[in-house]
């Protein structure tokens, strides 16, 4: 049997290496991973509690539009409930967009290096995705417009951006989102939205009544820690609420992660405390970093792409080694390290002085 053609020029995702194998095979006690973005600080108590409650209902299907948590985040963000969409993480949503709108044919224009599902889901629905380098790992938003045409369907802005950590300046995605044409959908992917600390970073989701060609998306995988639940959201105009509808499995968010969700988002103190952290995890990388003489990137996000200024892969394995788990991705010589708790970022640091 052969797929269709453009599934043999994907490679199927290749996750951070579990901590089991790395424990097995190296026969260490002690791993630390960092290398999928993932909350070290756990979850809200608020989170457990709802889904211990919730556990008694899951003989039932959940809702199908999600009225409970929809309510909570419009009054939260100021929009209408019509404005939003809730995927199976929001990873689903980029699958969604592109399969409503893309046709085979259509361009999509993202950067290089990006969140790599963009590049997957155009070439699944048949489209082309069109890759515009970063400058010193920050979209080139000129450049990006300059490869819009006729036939350009979507154009996606991860900001901050993963790999890099890096945001595009607020003039300039601003000036970015009122010269793109109409016909093409504007996708801003802000998976790392809470953990910004830049003042020149654009709030877009008051544009979005101005542009109905904007599609924000957010997540609870990230600083919420709800990554094993799976459950994103979007913010668009409900006509393409109304599309994505159509085309999405009914019962795509479940019940655990919507009762989690929604309980999540009134507690604002777990979100401070993580932000915190996080930003005290980001100095002691960035002091380490500077100590060593290795570049990297300014970062907005919970985690940093370093130039370790050897080959990745065998950085890498070294680390892997010492119990630290990191991904080679971005440039040959460069790694992303995500920030762990206290003893994890210590744990790396060490790991890393050591190589
Ligand atoms: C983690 C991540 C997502 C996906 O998050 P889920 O909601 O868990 O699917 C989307 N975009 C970016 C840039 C991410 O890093």
């Amino acid at each position: 049997m052969k797929p269709r053609e453009q599934i043999e020029k994907i490679e199927a995702y290749s996750p951070g290496t579990p901590v089991e194998e790395v424990q097995r095979q190296l026969g260490l006690t002690k791993v630390v991973k960092l290398a999928s973005n993932e909350n070290p600080f756990g979850y809200s108590p608020l989170a457990e509690q709802a889904m211990i409650e919730e556990v008694q209902k899951i003989n039932m299907y959940p809702e199908v539009a999600l009225p409970l948590l929809a309510g909570s985040l419009a009054e939260k963000l100021g929009v209408s409930r019509e404005q939003l969409f809730f995927g199976n993480g929001s990873d689903e949503i980029i699958r969604l967009l592109t399969t409503t709108y893309i046709n085979q044919s259509d361009e999509a224009v993202m950067a290089d290096v990006t969140f790599p599902r963009y590049y997957t889901d155009v070439l699944i629905g048949g489209g082309t995705p069109i890759t515009v380098p970063l400058v010193e790992g920050v979209h080139d938003l000129e450049g990006m417009l300059a490869a819009v045409r006729a036939k350009t369907k979507m154009v996606f802005v991860c900001n901050p951006n993963n790999p890099t950590g890096t945001v595009v300046g607020k003039e300039q995605l601003l000036h970015f989102i009122e010269r793109i044409p109409s016909h093409v959908l504007i996708v801003i992917d802000e998976a790392y939205y809470e953990y910004v600390h830049s003042t020149d970073y654009l709030e877009t989701v008051p544009l979005l009544d101005k542009y109905p060609n904007l599609i924000v998306l957010r997540t609870f995988s990230k600083i919420y820690g709800l990554a094993g639940l799976r459950v994103g959201y979007g913010l668009m105009n409900p006509e393409l609420v109304q599309n994505l509808m159509r085309v999405k499995e009914p019962f795509n968010v479940n019940r655990m992660a919507q009762r989690a969700a929604l309980a999540s988002l009134n507690d604002d103190k777990f979100v401070a405390m993580t932000r915190e952290r996080n930003e005290q995890g980001k100095r002691i990388y960035e002091r380490t970093f500077s100590e060593l003489g290795l570049p990297y990137f300014s970062s907005q996000a919970n985690f940093v792409m370093v130039d370790v200024k050897r080959p990745a892969k065998i950085v890498y394995m070294d680390l892997l080694k010492r119990g630290v788990i990191v991904r080679p991705v971005g440039y040959p010589t460069t790694i992303r390290v995500t920030i762990g708790n206290e003893e994890e970022v210590e744990t790396f640091v060490q790991a890393l002085k050591m190589l």
